[in-house]
């Protein structure tokens, strides 16, 4: 077994602590990755508290994992020590299931195996993410990191950047379509950029106007704070497309309207309570309304090409794996500016 360092929550109420455990010896596919930066992403939290039920105790958070290849398997083909690679939500899925078999592996039916916060293939051994010093992941379930993307810019891609880029792509915002990313945090500043790349015209939906100034110069095109009610008549049918990122229970009625006649709201932040609506609100005007999760191993190494040949790149605060529990406090008060990436060599 491989001696790891971490930093794990013991139970739902209590702090992050620094944790000892072990990981498995390489397999014959399996890639020993030196983890050099992870990112903060509120599912951390709203996991490591228990507000979703379920969680698994002790949990070592972390599925925006950047690091270098320290040895592989001998059956590995795709890489090589000392490679740059990532690693996102997921480590493993059945393989089989039509969801596999189609390339959409985030959407296994058998449940992907969860970087943290699950059992491994065994059904015993708890998953352990990526505050930690060194990750073992199946060589199919980890990505290349371009050359020219510094691991701590590009540890938030591997799940901020892919859970907007999926959206994005496949309702197919371009150039002509008026998208609107709704909460400007970690995954809402991906979309920004990533949109804006796609051509789309961007608008940003922030429930403050402190962060005006930040979504324009991020490249939104426009920005509306949703605090002043009259915006919702004054853009009532304007958006082909919005992706709710929020992190917490809002109504969602307000923001159908929004929408144009065909338009889509995609859900893909995940509070701990209910999103509510009256149908009227879809119905009105044939919305749709939808959800989606991350992305594929094939789309999230598609996204990281994406990002490094527009050059796009998340804005983080790089923090000492002691400053974990107040960044945490920071992101649940929206004051983060716009990831936190915990550099493990601190
Ligand atoms: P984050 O950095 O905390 O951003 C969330 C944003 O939501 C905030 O910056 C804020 O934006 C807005 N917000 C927060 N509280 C609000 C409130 N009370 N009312 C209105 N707006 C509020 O979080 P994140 O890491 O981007 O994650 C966002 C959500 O997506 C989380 O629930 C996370 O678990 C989920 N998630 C889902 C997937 C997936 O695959 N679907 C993947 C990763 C994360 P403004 O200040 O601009 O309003
Ligand atoms: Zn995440």
């Amino acid at each position: 077994m491989i001696q790891a360092k971490g930093f794990a929550a013991l139970s739902a109420k209590t702090p992050i602590v620094p944790f000892s455990f072990k990981r498995r010896d390489p397999r014959d596919a399996d890639v020993v990755i030196d983890i050099k930066y992870c990112g903060v992403c509120h599912s951390d939290i709203h996991q490591a508290r228990d507000e979703w039920g379920g969680s698994v105790f002790p949990m070592v958070p972390g599925h925006e994992i950047a690091g270098v290849v320290r040895a592989v398997g001998p059956k590995v083909t795709k890489y090589k020590v000392g490679d740059h690679v990532g690693v996102g939500c997921f480590v493993d899925s059945c393989r089989h299931c039509s969801s596999c078999t189609q390339g959409l592996d985030q959407y296994c039916l058998e449940g992907p195996t969860l970087t943290y916060n699950g059992y491994e293939k065994d059904k015993k051994t708890l998953s352990q993410g990526g505050y930690s010093n060194v990750i073992v992941v199946d060589e199919n379930y980890v990505m290349r990191i371009p050359s020219s993307l510094s691991l701590d810019k590009a540890a938030p891609l591997l799940c901020a950047g892919i859970t907007l880029y999926s959206p994005l792509v496949h309702w197919k915002a371009g150039p002509g379509k008026k998208v609107a990313i709704l909460g400007l945090g970690g995954l809402g500043h991906m979309g920004v950029k990533i949109a804006r790349a796609l051509g789309a015209d961007v608008t940003v939906l922030s429930h403050s106007d402190r962060k005006r100034e930040d979504a324009l110069r991020m490249g939104a095109h426009h920005f509306i704070s949703t605090r002043d009610r009259k915006v919702f008549t004054e853009y009532a049918n304007h958006f082909d497309l919005i992706v709710n990122t929020v992190s917490a229970g809002i109504d969602m009625g307000d923001y159908f309207g929004l929408l144009k006649v065909d338009g889509t709201l995609v859900v893909v932040g995940v509070p701990d309570e209910n999103l509510t609506f009256h149908p009227s609100s879809l119905i009105g005007k044939r919305r749709s309304y939808s959800g989606s999760m991350i992305g594929s191993t094939r789309e999230t190494q598609e996204m990281l090409d994406f990002c490094a040949k527009h050059e796009i790149t998340p804005e983080i605060e790089v923090i000492a794996p002691a400053q974990i529990n107040e960044a945490w406090e920071r992101v649940v008060k929206s004051d983060v500016r716009y990831r936190f990436v915990i550099d493990m060599n601190r």
